[in-house]
């Protein structure tokens, strides 16, 4: 384990989370992974990692999930709060259940896990959060609504947060991705909308990028000096046209 401190990645079970674990494994730090498909992150069989099928909703399981990592390992010094889903759909036909489900995961679950680790992070002076927001999180896209609504909200929080822990000397970040191939797109109900924005990757040839790259992108953010934050990371295809 070394001298490495302990990183907490939520949704670890696929597509970037995934990757940050790969990577941030393979430089040798204790991990918690946490995801609701318990069997994809212990498929990953890391050395230092505890995995804990845990739903970023439910904050008193997930704080106790990074409390008995934190007993292991010492306190989290970076969190990474990538857990989301995006059901994609028309505000005036979309379910609304499919829109709650989306704040519930992408906000309340970035929120409980910040305030999870800020008390400590305070106190430390120290440590690093990642919100993962999208670039539908600063700009609008056809079908996004409740999406854009809650990754707009996870930029707005973090900046509230950033501005909050700052004087603590603690980091809090996001990134802000284009579109990227994992399994996102797949919990989208309407095929009408998968069909068209597959169709719009291949018109445009606009994934190229892998969630790999994104997966290193953080990983450079955090291995920065800690008295270096950058801020906000906007990444996408070079061929994305929007
Ligand atoms: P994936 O669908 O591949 O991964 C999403 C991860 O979130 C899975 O591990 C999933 O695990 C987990 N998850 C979903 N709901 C919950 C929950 N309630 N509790 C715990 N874990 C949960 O998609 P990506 O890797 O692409 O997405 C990761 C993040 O990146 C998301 O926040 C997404 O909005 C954002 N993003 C993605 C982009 C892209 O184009 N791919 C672009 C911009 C942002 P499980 O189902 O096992 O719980």
């Amino acid at each position: 384990m070394g001298n490495k401190k302990l990183v907490v990645i939520t949704g670890a079970s696929s597509g970037f989370g995934v990757e940050m674990a790969k990577e941030f494994s393979e430089s040798g730090y204790p991990l918690l992974l946490i995801a609701r498909r318990l069997e994809k992150m212990e498929a990953l069989n890391l050395p230092n990692t505890i995995c804990r099928k845990i739903d970023v909703t439910d904050k008193k399981a997930f704080e106790n999930a990074v409390r008995e990592a934190e007993e292991k390992y010492g306190k989290t010094d970076l969190i990474i709060n990538n857990a989301g889903v995006m059901l994609l759909g028309d505000i005036a036909t979309q379910d609304g259940n499919e829109w709650k489900r989306m704040l519930d995961i992408n906000v309340m679950g970035v929120m409980n896990g910040m305030q999870i680790v800020m008390d400590d992070m305070r106190k430390k002076e120290s440590g690093t959060i990642i919100n993962v927001s999208s670039i539908a999180g600063v700009q609008a896209f056809g079908n996004h609504g409740a999406y854009c609504a809650s990754k707009f909200g996870v930029t707005g929080l973090t900046r509230v947060a950033r501005a909050e822990m700052s004087p603590y000397n603690v980091r809090v970040l996001s990134i802000m991705p284009g579109a990227v191939a994992t399994e996102l797109l797949g919990h989208t109900t309407d095929k009408n909308i998968i069909d068209g924005y597959n169709q719009w990757k291949e018109d445009v040839g606009a994934v190229n990028i892998t969630a790999n790259d994104v997966a290193k992108t953080i990983k450079f953010a955090y291995e920065l000096p800690q008295a270096v934050s950058l801020r906000e990371i906007i990444i996408t295809d070079t061929k994305q046209d929007a």
